[in-house]
């Protein structure tokens, strides 16, 4: 039945998001709120237009525009605030932080409106309408906002009942907490909904810049690392080595593709199994691997590389007995530049009879 197969998922869902570091969590909440803050905006420039139209009922209430006119438009004043500072971070705690601030801006305009109303019976109404602002607000709050934001507009009507003494302030929090309770179940529903939509970003995000036969990374990756200048926040020297298998087409004509698929598996896994975690290993080209060491000068690179090609020389797990040529150079800032370098080394090691590794 599609009722336990929700709750299951559900379930599923809560032990992914209770199993995830803080780092997780946030980049998590970040993925989030960059998906839904444009229509948390734009939901909340309305909210405020449609607050700003309950003149006509204060009309009906008061007979006359005047005495809420002033309270109803200074939600502008907090709007304008609200677009200056969201439109200069996209930092997720300033954005929810100024969310939730036009949200309670809202409900600070509505309470001053009530005050002003001759006849306060339907300030129920009114808060009830909040719920709807609350409502948009979570699609990028952490529950815990949630839960703090409701519990602070309870507190609101609280205090502004001092001044306002609404005819009916039992009713009015009687409506008021099954609602924040709606809002904050609907929310917490959501949380785990988009972190099912997030795991799938992930997984195709992971598959793009992931080389299917020799699951290193592909030229998707090094397209990345030279748009987003990925390298330049890496402390230390930077290396790069380019890799190329020594007459493999010579494998796939005597052994066959397989077997020249299965030795480009074994090259791309071993590559990756003798690089720390956070080099990078990319496919560069057919039996082409690049290599970018970070944290390691040249020297370093040049006697890491000759160990894997004596590896490789000397292996006897291979599909079939392969030699390598490779070409090494320091990173200088330029990607293409550095490219270049070490294409050019590969060149002469491959012009210098191959199974060597040449530094420019
Ligand atoms: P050199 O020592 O000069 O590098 O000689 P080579 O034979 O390795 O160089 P060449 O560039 O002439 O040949 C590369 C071969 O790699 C040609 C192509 O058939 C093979 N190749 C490219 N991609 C794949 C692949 O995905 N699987 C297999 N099995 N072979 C591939
Ligand atoms: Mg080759
Ligand atoms: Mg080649």
């Amino acid at each position: 039945m599609r009722v336990f197969s929700n709750a299951i998922t559900l379930i599923e869902l809560f032990k992914d998001y209770r199993s995830m570091d803080s780092d997780d969590k946030n980049s998590f909440y970040q993925s989030k709120c960059d998906y839904y803050q444009n229509y948390v905006s734009i939901s909340l420039y309305a909210g405020v237009l449609f607050s700003i139209t309950f003149l006509y009922s204060d009309y009906l209430l008061n007979g006359s525009f005047l005495p809420t006119l002033l309270p109803r438009l200074s939600i502008l004043a907090a709007l304008l605030l609200f677009i200056l500072i969201t439109h200069f971070t996209k930092k997720r705690s300033i954005t929810v932080f100024m969310d939730f601030f036009l949200a309670h801006c809202i409900v600070f305009a509505t309470i001053w409106s009530i005050y002003h109303l001759d006849n306060k019976i339907h300030a129920s109404e009114g808060f009830i309408i909040m719920n709807l602002v609350f409502l948009t607000v979570g699609f990028v709050a952490k529950p815990k906002e949630t839960v703090i934001s409701s519990l602070i507009f309870i507190f609101e009507i609280i205090i502004s009942h001092s001044f306002n003494h609404y005819s009916n302030v039992d009713i009015i929090l009687a409506l008021q907490v099954p609602s924040a309770l709606a809002v904050i179940t609907s929310h917490f529903l959501l949380m785990l909904f988009y972190l099912d939509h997030y795991r799938v970003r992930q997984k195709l995000e992971l598959a793009m810049v992931t080389d299917p036969l020799t699951q290193v990374y592909n030229r998707h990756l090094l397209e990345r690392i030279v748009t987003k200048n990925a390298l330049k926040d890496v402390h230390g020297p930077i290396a790069i080595a380019m890799l190329d298998i020594d007459y493999f087409k010579q494998v796939n004509d005597e052994y066959g593709h397989y077997t020249g698929d299965l030795t480009l598996l074994y090259i791309g896994q071993k590559l990756s199994k003798g690089t720390h975690e956070d080099d990078y290993v990319i496919r560069y080209g057919g039996e082409e691997f690049i290599i970018i060491l970070k944290d390691c000068d040249v020297n370093n690179a040049c006697a890491r590389m000759e160990q894997f090609r004596q590896e490789i020389e000397n292996a006897t797990d291979t599909p079939v007995s392969i030699t390598v040529s490779i070409g090494v150079s320091r990173y200088n800032g330029d990607f293409s530049k550095s490219i270049q370098n070490v294409d050019h080394a590969l060149y002469k090691a491959k012009n210098s009879g191959r199974n060597m590794v040449v530094v420019v």
